[in-house]
This record gives structure tokens, C-alpha cells and sequence, in this order.
């Protein structure tokens, strides 16, 4: 068999390196059922590389994700391995900004079968998508922070953000199309939330128009709004409401680990970034120091952050076995906890990386 696809694979630091060994395992049984081949080229980046070498994402594995038809990304990052001005290693962020990867998309489900914090009933029918603008806003800041009067710089910081007409635009155009997707696939909501603080900053109301602007384009599916702080509240008492939740960088970096959190945590939260031509696939967690080389970090975020890849492989080349994987890697994973066969760590079981791997490529179709 020929190969289909070339993925760059970055697997970076700690619990990372094992979570993509798991992914890739997985996207090996699905690839030989639905028969495509991928070819993975795993190169180096990440904190332990910088610490190595001096350099955190070498000139020739940014120029591979260029050129990949998708990149599958670990984790980066250690807290005790830092640049000299005391922050941390984060390539990824880096990746955002150079392949112009605007759409975080952080889909929040409840697989069925887990022990989910909520008590209430609904909880099971918890289904939303953040959809985290990844290029300004607050992140803008970053590496740009203007200092405060005094020489040494310790009167005060600016962190200033940047809101666009372009990023706007973009984000909930993307927003949209995704609702639609989901309304076409799974009978969601048709829904989309614009997330802001539009009462107290300028920026955010400016991005607010915009939403009501593009919003008036797309009236098959219902605009909705939400400000930041009901939000929050909203995610705790009745989240199973919400469908697609487009908002700024910040907010959806905090709000991303929020929502993990109303699914059992990191080890279930998928995650792409996606530009209009690359894409990155990674779970919504970190490195994870405290657990890494143990053999208990989850891989089901990174699992389905490769059928993900899969799907968003499938539609830009009209690839429906692509499509079929992903489907049939979901389903995997659904059934491995739903039948109560595996019950990893983060909820309190004993299962391993390797045991949860190996339940779902046994329960693929
Ligand atoms: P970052 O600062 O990049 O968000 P971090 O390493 O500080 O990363 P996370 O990795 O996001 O934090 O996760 C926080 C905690 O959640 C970890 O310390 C770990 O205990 C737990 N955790 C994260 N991912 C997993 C996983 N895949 N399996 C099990 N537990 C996880």
C-alpha cells in the first residue's frame, strides 16, 4: 500500500512522549482495517531538547510540520527547564503563530460510562466545542510586554491584547461551518456562543459586532451570547446547553481546562489547532511532571485527538475511509469505558497507558 498521508509527530517531554506511542498504535490497527497508510516522521522539540541542546524547536522539524499534511503533537514543556527570562518552553505556542493556526478546538464530551463530577442527571448529555481564537487577543502579550517607569522594570507591566477584524472574522466563520458539521453529523444544537466581556472592554465589544455581523450570514444556525463570567457559572449548572463556544485566547485556555474538568480531567480532552492549511492535533493537557514515566497517563485525549486528524484529513481530501476511522476510533473508545473495561488512574482505577491502549484497538471495527 502506498502511503496516503505524511505526519509530522512531535512527541516533546514527559507524559507526552508516552500518550503519541499510544495514539500512534491506535492509528496503526485503525489504518490496516480501513486501509490507508500514513507515514509518521517523528522529530524533536520541547523543553528536554532545549536542555539538551540549547535549541527548544529545531529550524528543520518547524520546516517538516510546514511541509506535513498534519502534525500530531504530544506535549511541551517542563516546569524546572526554562528560557533565561524565567519563561517557560512552549513550542506549540510558537506553531500557532508561524502556521497561522487560529481555531482552538476543544471539544468537551462525556463518553458514556464515566464518573462524571456532576451529580445531575443531565450531565451525561454534556457535548459542547470551545473554540479558542489562538493567534492574539491576551497571548498577544506574549514576548511583547512593555515595562512599567522604573529602570528595573518592577513598577508595572503591560500586557496588552489585540483584537482583529481578521481574527474575528475567521474564528466565528469557523465557528459556523463547525456547528453546521455537528447539526449535519450528530443532530447538535445548531448553536453558537459568542463568549466575551463586551460590557467592560472595548476590544471585546468590537469583537461582539463582529459576531453579530457573521452571524447575520449564517442564519441556519442560532447565535446565541454569553459574557465570560455567567460562563463559568453556565459550565457548573447546565452545560449540557451549549454546542460551539467561540471566544478569545485567554478565555478559552482557562475555560478549556474547565470544561476537562467536567469530563473526568486532561486525560479525556481532545484538542486541534487549525489554520486554513495546517493543522495540529494534541491533547488539551501538558507534560504532566508529576506522572510522567510512570505508565498511568491516560492516552484517550490524544486517541481522539488523532481521530480528529483523521477527520479533518478525510474532508480536505475527500477521504471517507478516513472519515470512517475516526468514527470507528470514537466508537472504540466509547465502548472500552462505556463496558467498564478499563478504568485508568485519573478516575481511580489501575489501568496503565498500555492496558487503556489496548482496549480500545481491541474494541475497534
Ligand atoms: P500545562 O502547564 O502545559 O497546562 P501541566 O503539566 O502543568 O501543563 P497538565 O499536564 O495540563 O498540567 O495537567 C495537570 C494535571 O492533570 C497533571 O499534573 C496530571 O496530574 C493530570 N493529567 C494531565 N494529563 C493527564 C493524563 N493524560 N492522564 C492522567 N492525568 C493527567
Amino acid at each position: 500500500m502506498s502511503q496516503d498521508f505524511n505526519i509530522v509527530v512531535l512527541p516533546g517531554d514527559g507524559i507526552g512522549i508516552e500518550v503519541i506511542d499510544a495514539a500512534l498504535a491506535v492509528l496503526d490497527a485503525a489504518q490496516a482495517r480501513h486501509g490507508f497508510k500514513l507515514e509518521f516522521d517523528r522529530r524533536p522539540g520541547g523543553a528536554h531538547h532545549y536542555k539538551d541542546t540549547g535549541e527548544a524547536f529545531p529550524a528543520a522539524s518547524m520546516q517538516a510540520s510546514r511541509n506535513a499534511d498534519a502534525i500530531l503533537f504530544g506535549a511541551m514543556g517542563w516546569p524546572d527547564i526554562r528560557y533565561p527570562d524565567g519563561t517557560e518552553i512552549a513550542p506549540q505556542l510558537d506553531l500557532r503563530v508561524e502556521l497561522d493556526l487560529y481555531a482552538g478546538v476543544r471539544p468537551i464530551r462525556a463518553i458514556p460510562g464515566l464518573p462524571l463530577p456532576l451529580a445531575a442527571a443531565r450531565a451525561k448529555d454534556i457535548d459542547f466545542v470551545i473554540v479558542r481564537e489562538s493567534t492574539e487577543g491576551w497571548f498577544h502579550a506574549r514576548g511583547r510586554s512593555v515595562m512599567g517607569k522604573s529602570a528595573s522594570g518592577d513598577e508595572a507591566v503591560h500586557d496588552m491584547a489585540e483584537i482583529t477584524r481578521k481574527g474575528c472574522e475567521r474564528l466565528f466563520d469557523f465557528s459556523f461551518r463547525l456547528a453546521r458539521s455537528r447539526k449535519a453529523r450528530n443532530a447538535a444544537k445548531g448553536k453558537v456562543t459568542c463568549i466575551d466581556k463586551s460590557n467592560v472592554f472595548l476590544g471585546m465589544a468590537f469583537m461582539n459586532r463582529v459576531f453579530h455581523e457573521r452571524a447575520a450570514q449564517n442564519t441556519d444556525i442560532v447565535a446565541d451570547h454569553c459574557y465570560i463570567d455567567a460562563y463559568c457559572l453556565n459550565l457548573i449548572r447546565k452545560p449540557w446547553e451549549y454546542d460551539v463556544c467561540p471566544m478569545e485566547n485567554q478565555f478559552g485556555d482557562i475555560t478549556s481546562d474547565l470544561g476537562a474538568g467536567l469530563i473526568c480531567g486532561m486525560g479525556y480532552a481532545p484538542s486541534a489547532d487549525v489554520g486554513d492549511n495546517h493543522a495540529v492535533f494534541q491533547p488539551s493537557h501538558g507534560s504532566a511532571p508529576d506522572i510522567a514515566g510512570r505508565g498511568i497517563a491516560n492516552p484517550t485525549a490524544t486517541i481522539l485527538s488523532a481521530a480528529m486528524m483523521l477527520d479533518w484529513l478525510a474532508e480536505r481530501h475527500a477521504r471517507p475511509a478516513l472519515a470512517a476511522a475516526a468514527r470507528s476510533i470514537e466508537g472504540a473508545v466509547d465502548q472500552s469505558f462505556a463496558h467498564g473495561k478499563v478504568r485508568p488512574a485519573d478516575i481511580g482505577g489501575t489501568d496503565g497507558t498500555a492496558a487503556v491502549t489496548r482496549a480500545v484497538i481491541d474494541a475497534l471495527v
